[in-house]
């Protein structure tokens, strides 16, 4: 990896040198993803499956190439289990509606937690709207990190799902999802991973983990943004009904009835983003060169060097400091509005996100107008924490 793969960091804000510090948000692209971006509207754009013409075959070959390429990245058994989706929202929202249209009734209880994306909250809920069904969310102890005693009370014989995020995109912990699932499964629940902030940053292998389906999105993994991944065992996704309708998740169509085509095709109506797919096999490829594990062993140094760095801030808070974490900390300052500080960073040509995250029940239980996020991403080094610290003071002596 080098720095000057992604020409982006070169970008002057504001006549000062970019420090790129909200990869939660979407991280920066390789050049190897826009050369695939542009090689496929260059020599090969041509819509998929339906052609019997050259180009349509070679944009065939490359989608279902890349489709592989995530199978054989997540660890899961077969290419059968990937479904393309537009991001992890919308694979959360397709699993929603197709899981809950087979089997969630009236009374029946669906588990989360309280530090989820809205992502991994609203389309359960709309859910449990839709077919009187009960939300329960997992809480917290003092040190933010899940009550696994307190999840375990929450199961019931009326629990059909939980999903729960890998990694909180708010703090960057990393909950303890084997021992969710080995407890799901000892009741016969599935569970769904929200793997969007833990496919960036450490080694997936759905196989392993044993969970039943997980998402992600591409963007927050060099890759393009309108892609994410639904993964599902196949014995599930092949029991479930499709969750939207349109060409190429057909079989036959007849007014009077319609028949559905075979995984994955089942679960992707209409024209897939075949280009995107491409351009994101282009961006695993380039991180499993530098190695997942290596990935997540420097960030983890660098998260570290980060948090005791800040530490040097008078009157910080920093949440779940110290948990075991992966390229994300939120913290406060004092009584100054995380907006101020972000808005001062801005002009100092630092990236880093305020507000709620699209968390807003864990902000709320935090009892805090939002936090300042710096999340960090394979490019980052100390070079940028050591930019960081004396902005974020300069911001704070500004604001004070
Ligand atoms: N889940 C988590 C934990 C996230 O951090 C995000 C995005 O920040 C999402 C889901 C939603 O991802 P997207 O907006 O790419 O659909």
């Amino acid at each position: 990896m080098n720095k000057s793969d992604f020409q982006i960091l070169n970008e002057q804000i504001y006549n000062r040198q970019l420090v790129y510090l909200d990869n939660a948000a979407t991280t920066q692209k390789p050049q190897a993803v826009l050369d695939a971006i542009i090689d496929g509207y260059t020599h090969w754009n041509a819509n998929i499956h339906r052609g019997v013409h050259h180009l349509s075959q070679v944009a065939t070959q490359h989608h279902e190439a890349a489709r592989q390429r995530v199978a054989d990245f997540l660890g899961a058994q077969s290419a059968n289990e990937i479904i393309f989706t537009k991001g992890a929202t919308d694979s959360i929202n397709m699993l929603a509606f197709s899981f809950g249209e087979a089997n969630i009734h009236e009374g029946d209880e669906i588990i989360i937690s309280q530090l989820e994306h809205h992502s991994n909250i609203v389309p359960w809920q709309m859910l449990c709207e839709r077919k009187k069904a009960i939300l329960k969310v997992i809480s917290l102890k003092d040190d933010l990190t899940l009550d696994m005693t307190a999840f375990e009370t929450l199961i019931s014989p009326k629990t059909k799902l939980i999903s729960v995020a890998h990694v909180s995109n708010v703090l960057g912990i990393i909950n303890p999802v084997e021992d969710i699932i080995r407890i799901a499964h000892a009741h016969n629940i599935p569970v769904c991973i929200d793997g969007a902030q833990s496919a960036p940053h450490m080694p997936i292998n759905v196989q392993q983990l044993d969970c039943d389906f997980f998402v992600c999105s591409a963007h927050k993994m060099y890759g393009p943004t309108g892609l994410g991944i639904l993964y599902g065992k196949e014995q599930w996704l092949n029991n479930l009904p499709p969750a939207e309708g349109g060409g190429e998740m057909i079989e036959h169509v007849r007014f009077e009835h319609t028949t559905y085509n075979t995984l994955p095709y089942k679960f992707e109506a209409g024209t897939p983003n075949f280009i995107g797919s491409h351009a994101f096999a282009a961006a695993l490829d380039y991180i499993s060169q530098i190695g997942m594990s290596a990935i997540h062993q420097t960030e983890t140094e660098l998260t570290a060097y980060a948090e005791k760095r800040l530490n040097e801030i008078p009157n910080i808070s920093i949440y779940a400091q110290g948990q075991p974490k992966t390229g994300v900390i939120s913290f406060n300052i004092g009584n100054i509005h995380p907006f101020d500080i972000g808005t001062i960073l801005d002009h100092m040509g630092i990236a880093v996100r305020t507000g709620h995250h699209c968390a807003e029940p864990l902000i709320d239980y935090l009892k805090v107008p939002g936090t300042i996020r710096l999340s960090l991403a394979l490019y980052n080094d100390k070079a940028d924490i050591d930019a960081f610290i004396p902005a974020l003071q300069r911001a704070v002596d500004i604001l004070s």
